[in-house]
This record gives C-alpha cells, structure tokens and sequence, in this order.
C-alpha cells in the first residue's frame, strides 16, 4: 500500500463499546492513531486504542479462503470462488439431509449494526435457519432483559456518559472501568471533583474501587441480597421517594415485602459487607440530591443475573431516580457493538429494530421489508449456549457459520465445547486471524479490518457512530457484508454488499420498533457527532435521556420485580473450596485474538494468571509466578500464580483471555439463566494447587493455540 501525502481519517477505536474517537493518519507505509475528542470525552486512548493499527499490517492477517478438504487433513488456500461453492454446496447437502435447522449461524457483539441485521436475514431468508445466536448471549442479555421487564426497552445508559460527572452518588457494581474502559475515569474523576461520592461493589479491590468512596468487598454471586439489603435501609430510614413511587411506577408493595426480610445482620451473613458499610452505602444513595446505580458483567454473568439487576433496579426505582437529572440505573454494554449488536436482529428470538420474532406483527413489519411471506420467517432458535452444545445432539446442528466470536475460548465450559465444534459437518469461520475457533473450521474467510470498511456501531450511551473506511481492504480480504452477500447469491437471496446501502434497509426495518433508527444518516452522524436512538424521522433530535416523562411500558410507569436471593448454582465445599471468578485485564480484550497479537499488550499480560490472597496461597504452598493448578468440576487450567491481598480470601480471579491450557473458560460453569441464558461466568467451586510442570506443560503453559 502506498499513499502520498499524509491522509487523515476520523474514526472510532475498534474494540470496547465506549468506543473512544480516534484519527487513522496513513502516511506513507506508516498507519498511526491519534486520540480525537468526541461528543463530551475529552479525547484519549487507553493501551489497546492506542495500538489497534498494529494488527492491521500483522504478518499473520489473514489473505486467502482457506479450505480442509479432509477432517484430518490442513487447511489450503483456495479462490474466493471455490470457497463460497464449496461452503454453499456443504450446506445445500446438509440441509437436504438434517433440515434446514441443522446449519446454525454465530454472529458477534463487535460486529457494526449493518452486519448484525444482515447476518439476522442472511440466516432467516437466504438459509431459512431459526438456528442463529450470537456471542452477546454471554454479554449483556441478562440486563437487556432485566431492563425490558422494568421499563419497557433496553438501552444500556439511558443518559449520556458526561452525566456521570454531574451526580451526586454513584453505585457501580461488578465492573473495573479503570482497567477495561480507562479513559472513562475522566467522568468519575470530574464527579469526585465536584464532591460527588463513589461506591464501587466488587469482590477485589481493582484500581476502580481503590479510587472509590466505599468498596463494598461483595462474596461473588450475593448480589441481589446487597440490593435487597440496601432497600430494605432505605425503606427503615425512609430515604425511598414515596410520591415518585406512587406517579411513575407500579408494583412496589410487593418488593417492599420481599427487601423486609433483608435485615443488615442477615445481609451481612450473605455478602460479607459489614453492617455498618452497608447503611452507609444505603445513607450516601439514598440521601444525594441525585444519585445513579450502574450495574455491569459482576451480576449479570450469573444463573441469576436477571434478578440482580432487577434487584438493583427495584433499589434505582424507589428512590425515584430513573428519569430524573444526572440519575437513574444504567448497565455498561462492553463489547464494541454490544448494544446495537443486541438490536438489529442477530438474537434467536429477536428481529430488526429490537422486535420479537414470535410476535405477529413484528414479523409481518419485517417480512414485507425482506420481501417474504410472514409464514416463511422461521421462529425463534435455540440461545447460544444451547445451539453449541446441540451439536451432534439428536436434532442439533450439523453446521455452523461464525462470524466474529471465538468461542473455543469465550464459551462457557470452553473443552466440552470445543469437542462439540470438532464434530461438526460444516464449521465456517469469518475472522481475520486464525483464531482458536478458526484452527478448527473447515473454511476460513478473511475479513477486512475496522479500518478498512464502513458502518455504524452503536455505543455504550446508545449513540450510533460511524467508523470510517481510513484505507483499502488487504488484499485478499472481504468485508462480512459482500461474505453474506455472495453466500446468499448461492441460495437464490439478493443482498446489497455495501454498507451505506445496507443501513438504509435497517433503518427503514427498524422503524416503529423500540430501538428506532429511521432518522439516523451517515451524513447526521458526522455532523451531530453520533445520534442516540430512537430517532425515528431525520428531523428528529434522538434522546440522549430517556424516561424523562415516561418509561417504555404500555401503561409508561416502570414495574418493579421483586426478587428472592438464592445460592450460585455451584457454593465452596470440601472438595472445591474457592469461589472462581473471571475478568478482564486492562492489555487484553475479550478472546484475546486481537490483542494477544499486539507485542506491546503481550508483553504487558503474556500468559494466564490467577490472582490468589496470600493467605490462601501460603495454605496451597504457592509462591509468586508458581504454576498453579486450577480446578472445578468442568476441568482443569493453568495459570501463574500472582499474590495480592486485594482479593478475598476465599476467591480466586482468572481472566478470560488466553488460549489453550490457560482458558479461564475450561473451568466455567455453563448452567444460565432461566430467563436472559446467560451462563454463570462470575462465579463457581474452585480448587487450586501447585504445580510442577514437565516440559510438555511447561512449553503450553498459557500460550496461544493459534
Ligand atoms: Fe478502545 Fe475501549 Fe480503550 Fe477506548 S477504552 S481506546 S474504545 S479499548
């Protein structure tokens, strides 16, 4: 590639869902980033922005379909042509033999809006699956589900980020902000500076909650009892807003019932919060001018997550802030596009526009879009987890398509899973290194890069944005969109390739749905420094704040859920005495795919390691860098040892990133949620030891499988 002159585009950061402004400058054979301001982030990157154009020159991108012609043979470059014959002609046979539920498509949180809704149509009208689910299942779906039940609609922060700095009090519970999303600090600096307090829940003392007022140490998985615990002193010294309860909701007699067995020494039992920090908690909530509850993956990653955050919601509720100024509950989105990703149709059970597959009318809304009989949208699929483990099932799938997920690592009780892919008919990964999962397909598609391609994504706020194209595609490499495009051609479907042209049909088959982006342009999104849905005519403002007036319910009062506290799924015992949590670390994110490939961020975090108390490492015999043996009842991992006392002593912390033997996922427990389906990642039985590893062991240890 060779540019002349010095060309700069304004874009966005490629990873996590706060997705920081960033320049591209291409100069010559140089690709730099440059921090941009936008909307109110003042600019700045944190150590993964800042080196995200590495990857995009990486000597291992991807540049050639790659085919497996046999399951034990390797994987060999072949024309874009013979690819697509090939994966059409697998799964033409597939579907004749199994029906057409036996292909599954995989889609992903990081995908733009454009690609989401078109892998959504792609599976339904080209392929005719109901099989299709998508990485955010194991993200954010139990509060996208919590919310709707409370208020009607799911959009993660119903305020903009530049409230934070305004309120008075904030609870954030289950997230590390200074370490997963750093340059947001910047609005909890400015609301420490205008003398606001900050409470941080979390069963590790992370930079987050050592830069808090309070850090409540919470045991992992007691979430809802804190919630229930804190309304229930909120009721006792009355700090609960009876008129605001009394206007704008329904149903709090019943969740005043529930919180009256919470009593503070019970609580404290349950969480290991002492009493006294809890009605302190409970006092700096209850008694600010405003006040914001967030909540995050800590309580959402559970069996239970719906019910903690529905707990947190009731505790939001009654003390009247949803809705009013600088407060309110919101939950932090943290994939790239882990909102818009939820809204445009990639969900087994969801279509366009955030509509409902098994409802009528939404379906009748989205067929006459596609240009399909009602009767031909299939119904809902199976949710990730399920549609995974179906494989090689009775009725499972025999086929998947994946685009942008790693589940290898990323899913739940990650070995059983990865035996389920191997026996696969038909694995096809889009991808554009050759990830974990991707080391198994039997066609690999190179995708372009962020950089390298148009489209819209939809931020943590529920802004849409835009990145930009800031240079040509590698050679070799096709976006998603002309991917499913091409496929579809195979099976008689005609789609558009090009982004622009894409988001026009989003837009018009969203409109009248909840997440409403009718009035959204490219043009709007330069020019206004993104839109916040709904905006459902182009001379609509959007909404930055929602609820202002009225929630999204039928009647427009929210409704409180009242929640019981039960165990996790799997407590400490004799045989697995820890609680396991999992996490993120500040140079990695998500699978580690991307960022494992950055020298810079491996050389900061490059291998596994599991944070131990030295307390509980001394009673293990486990020293400093030891090789640790880590195990549950799904399997067994290995990471090096880090002693820090600012975690519990009865906890142990992995992170999720790695690859092979250093999987946190190996351990994970994958019973989910009996509403959102999200599996149990926050939290299950642990057992460590110290480990001597031969060289076999010693030369995997936590190194990448790719
Ligand atoms: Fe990118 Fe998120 Fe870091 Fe911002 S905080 S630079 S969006 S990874």
């Amino acid at each position: 590639m060779a540019t002349t002159g010095r060309i700069t585009t304004a874009t966005h950061c490629p990873y996590c869902a706060l997705q920081c402004g960033m320049n591209i400058v291409v100069e010559d054979e140089r690709i730099e980033v440059e921090a941009r301001p936008f909307g109110a982030h003042q600019g700045g990157l944190c150590q993964k922005g800042w080196t995200a154009a590495e990857l995009l020159r990486h000597p291992e991108r991807l540049t050639q379909p790659l085919l497996r012609a046999r399951k034990d043979g390797g994987l060999q470059p072949v024309t874009w042509e013979d690819a697509v014959d090939f994966i059409a002609s697998r799964i033409r046979e597939l579907q004749r033999q199994y029906g057409r539920d036996a292909i599954g498509v995989f889609g992903g949180g990081g995908l733009t809006n454009e690609k989401a809704y078109l892998l959504g149509k792609f599976a339904r009208v080209a392929l005719k699956t109901s099989q299709i689910d998508y990485n955010g299942r194991f993200c954010m779906s139990s509060a996208a589900a919590a919310s709707i039940a409370a208020f009607g609609i799911d959009r993660g922060l119903p305020f903009p980020l530049a409230d934070i700095a305004q309120s008075q009090c904030v609870l954030l519970v289950g997230s590390n902000l200074a370490e997963t999303m750093p340059p947001v600090m910047q609005y909890f600096q400015a609301q420490r500076a205008n003398g606001g307090s900050l409470i941080v829940v979390d069963p590790r003392l992370t930079p987050t909650a050592a830069a808090a007022t309070l850090h409540l140490q919470i045991t992992p998985g007691t979430d809802s009892a804190l919630a229930n615990g804190l309304l229930h002193i909120a009721v006792r010294e009355r700090l609960i807003d009876a008129v605001y309860i009394e206007q704008r909701t329904s149903r709090f007699d019943a969740v005043k019932r529930a919180v009256a067995r919470y009593w503070p020494a019970r609580v404290e039992r349950i969480t290991g919060i002492p009493e006294k920090q809890l009605e302190l908690a409970a006092r700096l909530l209850g008694m600010s001018a405003s006040a914001m509850v967030l909540t995050a993956r800590g309580p959402e990653q559970q069996s239970k997550g719906v019910e903690n955050v529905a707990a947190f919601i009731n505790l939001a509720l009654a003390l009247g802030l949803c809705g009013k100024p600088y407060s309110g509950h919101g939950c932090l989105t943290g994939q790239g596009n882990g909102q818009g990703g939820r809204e445009h149709g990639q969900k087994a059970d969801q279509l366009p526009g955030y509509r409902k597959i098994e409802n009528p009318e939404h379906r009748r809304a989205i067929a006459q879009i596609w240009g399909i009989e009602e009767s031909e949208l299939p119904g809902a699929g199976k949710p990730a987890y399920e549609m995974l483990d179906s494989i090689g099932q009775e009725r499972g799938i025999r086929g998947l398509l994946v685009f942008g997920s790693n589940p290898v690592v990323s899913a739940p009780r990650a070995a059983h899973i990865e035996e389920r892919l191997r026996r696969l008919d038909l694995l096809v990964v889009s991808d554009f290194f050759l990830s974990e999962t991707a080391a198994l397909a039997d066609a690999v598609l190179p995708s372009t890069q962020w950089a390298e391609e148009e489209g819209t994504l939809t931020n943590l706020e529920g802004r849409v944005i835009l990145r930009r194209r800031a240079l040509p595609p590698a050679a070799g490499a096709r976006s998603d969109l002309e991917i499913l495009a091409a496929l579809a051609t195979r099976f008689g479907a005609n789609f558009q390739s090009d982004a622009r042209a894409v988001f026009a049909e989003l837009r018009r088959a969203s409109s009248g749905g909840a997440a409403d982006y009718a009035g959204i342009t490219y043009e709007r999104i330069k020019k206004e420094q993104g839109v916040f849905w709904p905006c459902p005519s182009e001379d609509h403002p959007g909404m930055p704040r929602l609820f202002t007036n009225r929630f999204a319910t039928a009647d427009g009062r929210a409704l409180f859920q009242p929640v019981e506290y039960r165990h996790a799924a799997e407590e400490p015992d004799a045989e697995f005495p820890l609680y396991l949590t999992t996490g993120r670390l500040a140079a990695h994110y998500q699978s580690g795919t991307q960022t494992r490939r950055v020298e810079k961020l491996k050389n900061t975090a490059p291998e596994a390691l599991v944070e131990i108390h030295p307390a509980t490492a001394r009673s293990h015999g486990i020293a400093e860098n030891d090789e640790v043996l880590l195990e549950t009842r799904r399997g067994s991992a290995t990471a090096k040892a880090r002693l820090t006392t600012s975690i519990r002593i009865d906890t142990i912390f992995v992170p999720f990133h790695f690859a092979a033997r250093g999987r946190a996922n190996l351990l994970t427990n994958p019973v989910t949620d009996p509403v959102s389906k999200m599996p149990e990642f926050k939290v299950c039985a642990a057992k460590i030891s110290k480990q001597n590893p031969g060289p076999e062991r010693a030369a995997s240890f936590g190194a990448s499988a790719a």
